[in-house]
This record gives C-alpha cells, sequence and structure tokens, in this order.
C-alpha cells in the first residue's frame, strides 16, 4: 500500500514541445518585425518550417546535443528562431549581451565555448573589433550581408536553405541545457545561469498565467527587453506558447520609434525597464500618440517610478505591471497584480510594489541567520528558490550566493502577509548613514515624480560623521527652473529629515549600465576621482 506510484509518467517538458504546440496549434499567428520603414510578418507556421530549417542547417555545421550557440542579435523573426531551433536540437542557446564591453564579450564568449555565432549585419562591425579574441567560435552565420569576420562566415538564408527541415527531433531529456545567459557583471566578471528545458518551460507557464502576465492568443506582445536581457524575460517562449502575435522591435529601440509601432500596430502587451518607459511616456505625452491598445505593461529590472505608472494610468488607461526577478531566477519570480477586492483608486499602491511572489518560487526573508515575519514592516534580504533558480553559476564559484540551495539575491526590502515583495534597495546601493539605512531607491522615486527632473541617482558617498551620506544627482528636464533648495524642500515633504541629502549635484546624464539600469558603479567612480560637482544644500528652504 505504501508503494503507490504515480500512472503518470514523467513526461518531458521540453522547448520542442512548447514550439511544437505553438506551430500546430497557432499556425496562423504572426511574428511582425520593424524593418524601419515597413514591417515584415510571418505566420508561425512559416516560422516554424524556417526553425526546422535552421536546426537542420546548424546539424550540417557539425552542431549537436550541448553545443553552444550564441546570438548577437536584435530583437527579430530570426533571433526567434534561434530560440527554438537551438534548444530544439538540444544545443544551447546563448544570448549574447551586445552593449557589454568588448573584454566582457570577449570573456563571457570563450567562457561559454560558443562555436557558432549567429550575428545581425547590423552589428557585424561591432563584433569584428573583438572576433580575432574568440577562441573557440569556428564560424558566423549572418543575418543580412555583412563580412569582415575572421572565421567562415555563411549567410542566414543560405544556412536555411541549405538544409531540409528536421521532421524528427532528438529526444533531449528535460533537465537539459537549453539556454544561457550571463549576469551584467556589476562586479568582477558576467557570471553565467544555465537554464533548463524544463525550467524554462515552467518559467513560460508561471509568466502566461493571468496571475502573471496573463497571455493568450488575443495579445500582441511587443518585447522591447533584449532577447540578451535575461532571454527577454521569457517573453518569446510564453507568447509563443500562447499563440500571441509577436511585435519585434529590431534595432528600433527609440522612444518615438516605440511610440509610432504601438499606435500603428496596437500591441496588447509589452516589456521593458523602467528607463525605456519613461522616455516612451514623454514622448507619448509630448506627442499625442495613442498608446491605448496595451493593457499590460511589464516592467521591472530596477524599480519602477510610481510617478510613470501614474502617468501612463491616468493619462492613457494604461496599467504597468512591475516585476521583480533577475537573471538567476529566469527571471521573473514576482509579479505586482492588485490584489483581490482593491478600489480602482488604490490600484496604483500595489502595482508600485515589487511584485507579488509566483506560484513556483519560495521566499524569505532574512537576517543573517534569522528568518524575518511577512510582516510589510522588518527589514532583510530576499531570498529564493524554486524550478527556475538557479543554485549555482556555470564553472564559476560563488559560495556566497548560494547555500542550500537557497539564492541570495543581494535586494533588500519587506514582505507583507500576502507575499507582495517592497524592495527597498540592493544591498551594496544601501546608504549606510549613522548605523540606520536609508533607501537610494525610494529617493530616487521621489526625486523622478518631481515635475523639473528628468532622472535623478542617489548613491551613497563616503562623510566623516555618519560614515556615509546620500549624494542626490538630478537630471533636470530641458528648460527647467527648479533650484536646488526647490528640490530639497520637494523631498523634505515625503521622506524622514535623516534621509535628505545634503549634497546635491546637476548632472548632463545619468550613466546607464549594458540592459539600461541607472549605472551607480560609474557615478560611484566619478565622484571618487572628483569629476562630480557637489553643492551643499543644507538649509531648508
Ligand atoms: P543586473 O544584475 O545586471 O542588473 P539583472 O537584470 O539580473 O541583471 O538584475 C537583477 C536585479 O535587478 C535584481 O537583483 C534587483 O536588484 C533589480 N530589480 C529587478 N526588478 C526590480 C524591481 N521591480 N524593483 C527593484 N529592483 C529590481
Amino acid at each position: 500500500m505504501n508503494n503507490i506510484r504515480s500512472t503518470i509518467p514523467d513526461f518531458p517538458l521540453t522547448i520542442r514541445g512548447i514550439f511544437e504546440h505553438g506551430e500546430r496549434i497557432h499556425a496562423a499567428s504572426e511574428v511582425a518585425t520593424y524593418a524601419g520603414e515597413h514591417i515584415r510578418r510571418a505566420s508561425y507556421a512559416q516560422v516554424g518550417e524556417r526553425v526546422r530549417r535552421l536546426a537542420a542547417g546548424l546539424g550540417k555545421l557539425g552542431i549537436g546535443p550541448g553545443d553552444r550557440v550564441g546570438t548577437f542579435a536584435w530583437n527579430n523573426q530570426e533571433h526567434l528562431e534561434a530560440y527554438f531551433a537551438v534548444p530544439s536540437m538540444g544545443a544551447v542557446l546563448h544570448c549574447i549581451n551586445i552593449r557589454l564591453f568588448p573584454e566582457q564579450l570577449i570573456y563571457i564568449i570563450n567562457h561559454a565555448a560558443d562555436r557558432i555565432v549567429i550575428v545581425d549585419s547590423s552589428l557585424v562591425p561591432l563584433l569584428a573589433k573583438f572576433a580575432g579574441q574568440l577562441t573557440t567560435v569556428e564560424r558566423y552565420i549572418v543575418i543580412g550581408e555583412g563580412g569582415g569576420l575572421p572565421r567562415e562566415t555563411l549567410r542566414y538564408e543560405d544556412v536555411l536553405a541549405s538544409a531540409e527541415p528536421v521532421r524528427v527531433w532528438p529526444e533531449v531529456a528535460e533537465s537539459a541545457a537549453a539556454a544561457m545567459c550571463y549576469t551584467s557583471g556589476t562586479t568582477g566578471n558576467p557570471k553565467g545561469v544555465v537554464y533548463s528545458h524544463r525550467s524554462t518551460w515552467l518559467h513560460a507557464a508561471a509568466a502566461s498565467m493571468a496571475n502573471s502576465i496573463g497571455l493568450t492568443e488575443d495579445d500582441k506582445i511587443l518585447p522591447i527587453v533584449p532577447m540578451f536581457h535575461a532571454n527577454a524575460w521569457g517573453l518569446p517562449y510564453s507568447g509563443w506558447m500562447c499563440g500571441a502575435d509577436f511585435l519585434m522591435p529590431d534595432r528600433y529601440m527609440q522612444a518615438e520609434r516605440i511610440g509610432r509601432m504601438i499606435a500603428a500596430e496596437r500591441p496588447t502587451v509589452s516589456g521593458a525597464v523602467p528607463t525605456i518607459w519613461n522616455e516612451v511616456l514623454r514622448y507619448v505625452d509630448a506627442n499625442g500618440i495613442d498608446v491605448s491598445s496595451l493593457r499590460c505593461v511589464v516592467c521591472g529590472g530596477a524599480a519602477v517610478p510610481r510617478s510613470m505608472q501614474e502617468g501612463f494610468l491616468n493619462r492613457h488607461g494604461v496599467r504597468v505591471i512591475q516585476g521583480w526577478g533577475m537573471t538567476e531566477t529566469s527571471p521573473l519570480a514576482a509579479v505586482a497584480r492588485p490584489p483581490r477586492g482593491t478600489p480602482k483608486d488604490q490600484e496604483i499602491d500595489w502595482l508600485n510594489k515589487s511584485g507579488r511572489v509566483v506560484v513556483g518560487v519560495e521566499l524569505r526573508l532574512m537576517s543573517g541567520e534569522q528568518e524575518l515575519p511577512w510582516d510589510g514592516e522588518s527589514v532583510g534580504e530576499i531570498e529564493v528558490r524554486g524550478p527556475w533558480v538557479t543554485s549555482s553559476y556555470y564553472l564559476d564559484d560563488a559560495p556566497e550566493k548560494f547555500h542550500d540551495r537557497w539564492l541570495r539575491t543581494g535586494d533588500v526590502g519587506t514582505v507583507d502577509a500576502k507575499g507582495f515583495i517592497q524592495i527597498t534597495d540592493r544591498a551594496k546601493d544601501v546608504i549606510k548613514s549613522g548605523g540606520e539605512w536609508i533607501s537610494s531607491m525610494e529617493l530616487e522615486n521621489h526625486l523622478i515624480a518631481h515635475p523639473d527632473v528628468l532622472e535623478a541617482v542617489v548613491i551613497g558617498v563616503p562623510d566623516e560623521r555618519w560614515d556615509e551620506r546620500p549624494l542626490a544627482c538630478v537630471v533636470m528636464k530641458p528648460g527647467a527652473a527648479a533650484t536646488l533648495e526647490q528640490l530639497r524642500d520637494f523631498l523634505a515633504a515625503r521622506v524622514a529629515r535623516w534621509w535628505l541629502p545634503e549634497r546635491w549635484a546637476f548632472i548632463a546624464e545619468v550613466p546607464k549600465t549594458s540592459v539600461g539600469k541607472l549605472d551607480k558603479k560609474v557615478l560611484r567612480a566619478r565622484y571618487a576621482k572628483g569629476e562630480i560637482g557637489e553643492v551643499k544644500v543644507e538649509k531648508m528652504g
């Protein structure tokens, strides 16, 4: 009696399974790619046939199970084809972050040991600069035309034409490696996370749930988040799984292009980091662009300013839903949908939380060895584990990040009884003033709500008396007149007195990381070199 077993055998959850489902069940759904002046369109059925050809072509070039195939590409149809072809044939997709520094790119491509790199023609000149130092790449496949790379270079369309479409896929275990991403390496070298078929499948399903992004065949997804940034947050897989149309922005990521794309093509769902949405909001506000087709804008990767969410909601009727996660968590771990019964006028309070933990992800709040209560007040470091949370890096030890399968996220915040997370800072960005913590993120969010402020970034700088104090750096909107004293007064009405920065600086622009987040490391270095002209603003106005 004790030895009862499930009558359902373990059936592998594979990317091939997602691919064939979409290809057959949603054959008429569309993948559109913005090409500057016009839009290229293909049905899932057509994309599917090309996926099969790409897999066969890669096979002819000697790619087999476990081999890494890199992509150095924008968000477009061909990149999506690689998303399915490479894992379905048992190889491993490595989406390379084109915005890393050359030394980091050389490091990650050699570290992942990519054998082939598929590259967009417009990115060939960038790749060519360091391709000579890539030790494992045997060939390049160029989408479009392009040469000048040190090894054999083939045209993507020729590779597709050279092979008969794969009809029978190899058996692939669900635990096999399917794709890999490197973190952007804010300290030291980037670290690789290797996703399995199973982790990708489950993450895609969890992201599609109505409690998360909530995707169906009626959706049209505009993934602005690059396909090399944590696999575009899984949108290619979850969208295909649900049969949604795709609108791929290719290299046209500027606010103006995005605004025009939204107005013309009317996507229902989109995802990008806050800096992008900020620019898009400014553009659509200034130009009267209709973005009302969007029913769900997913925003995360950094704290989402409430003022931006209010702008979209109040002026355009668009809900910006915040998500929280990291490359190590595939990335989606929490999504901030307002809980049941929330009155309309309080929705924004919930949308502005970092996220509500998604089923599958287990979370705890820690202070040293002690677990803290989920009371919405206790502040600790968030740890997570789950079926799509990594518990190590690829060929790289980081014992300080992992223990007993828990991932130490380095994010500090609170969790409430309903599982809503509020990140207050990254552990390394928290400002430690006189033994107390000041949230740089909260100061930034208040500052950016000032009508004259375009961007704001707050870092902790050394202080003799308090160890550290905040330095507020602001970029003003063109023609804005607010003084630093006025900005300080604006903050004074919103935060505790001892949080108020005494040190201020106007800066021309905020440095950004390779995925468009505020780059505090660069700002700290500039401050240390005395390159930031700080002003003392001590008296309240
Ligand atoms: P990188 O470390 O290069 O920025 P990731 O994109 O993996 O790469 O970043 C993950 C980090 O982004 C998280 O650990 C967290 O600090 C931050 N983050 C993600 N989502 C949010 C959010 N909604 N609010 C605040 N911070 C966030």
